[in-house]
């Protein structure tokens, strides 16, 4: 963390360094380009991961049944009264991204790259969706753009891997960003904390791995059981798999993970919002994620911990990948 960023927030925080590119605000545009799933259409698993829904909570612009265009820029016409000046960046967020023919993919993230207002792509897809060819094309097309791919990675450990059926390992997620960033491309992680089975030490294990690796920005969020998931039917079963996610013992792990993470990752956020008429845990009653931001950053700030305080020291460093 830089001197100037510690001054404002206790941890290395993404508006702070996106805008430190672009030099004002950066506005995220969520686009749907009708991709699906492979771990819903068998070619990689079956079942969906088992907190997956079908339910969408994407924004009113975000809608595959229109051009990529029409997306972005209907999202541009709904941002740009609110700031007067940002910029944009295409956000391909639904399902997997990269699962497509080369073809397929260079052409969408052409016609977003084409649109006016549109600086770069940020990519959303699963580890064991990538390779070489891919990544070469994405580097050509967007050359003198912001570019980030995004690798929905979870947990680190194989045995939680393997019971939410996310249909993919650790190891696939080490090598995705190695992959990745031997192109110079941004890579970031998205990680779920408190998946059943998990226990604190597993989230403090996460950091250490995460910390090991040449990620740019990390995107962590509570696990949330929705309606009509499978999660829904585990959690009520077996509520004991579940670790105790009430909003003060969680903001205690985020703050700890902080501290182990390593400075120099970006943290673009802590925690997530679905809709609350399908949420059945944790309640949090509301609360919203830059109110609980705020609660971070002030204790923090109060007991002197800021990002990376004991990334040096961390024992969570040294541990061998045990599936
Ligand atoms: S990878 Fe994403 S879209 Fe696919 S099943 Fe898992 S959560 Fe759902």
């Amino acid at each position: 963390m830089t001197e100037q960023n510690k001054n404002i927030l206790p941890w290395n925080d993404y508006s702070s360094y996106i805008k430190s590119i672009f030099g004002v605000r950066v506005q995220k545009i969520s686009v749907d380009a009708g991709f699906t799933c492979p771990n819903r259409d068998g070619s990689k698993g079956h079942g969906a991961c088992i907190y997956c829904t079908n339910e969408s909570f994407s924004p009113f612009y975000c809608n595959s049944e229109i051009s990529v265009t029409e997306q972005l820029q209907k999202g541009i016409d709904f941002f740009s009264p609110k700031y007067k000046t940002q910029k944009y960046l295409a956000y391909f967020q639904s399902y997997t991204n990269t699962y497509g023919s080369v073809d397929t993919l260079k052409k969408t993230y052409a016609e977003a790259l084409n649109t006016q207002g549109v600086e770069g792509l940020v990519i959303a897809t699963r580890p064991d969706c990538i390779n070489a060819e891919i990544l070469e094309m994405i580097k050509e097309i967007s050359a003198n753009k912001y570019l980030s791919i995004e690798f929905g990675a979870e947990s680190t450990i194989d045995r939680t891997l393997d019971f939410i059926n996310r249909g993919h390992n650790w190891q696939q997620t080490i090598d995705a960003v190695n992959l990745t960033n031997s192109f110079g491309i941004n890579c970031g992680l998205h990680f779920i904390i408190g998946l059943p089975g998990e226990t604190e030490e597993d989230f403090y294990t996460h950091a250490g791995r995460i910390s090991k690796l040449p990620v740019k920005t990390l995107k962590i969020h509570q696990m949330q059981v929705l309606k009509g998931t499978r999660l829904e039917e585990i959690y009520s079963n077996k509520p004991e798999l579940i670790f105790d996610l009430n909003l003060e013992n969680y903001i205690r792990v985020i703050i700890n993970f902080l501290e182990l993470l390593n400075p120099g990752i970006i943290v673009e956020r802590f925690t997530s919002e679905s809709p609350k008429n399908l949420i059945i845990y944790p309640d949090w009653k509301g609360k919203k994620n830059f109110e609980i931001s705020h609660i971070v950053a002030n204790k923090m700030s109060e007991a002197g911990s800021y990002q990376g305080k004991k990334y040096s020291c961390n024992k969570y460093q040294a541990i061998h990948i045990q599936p």
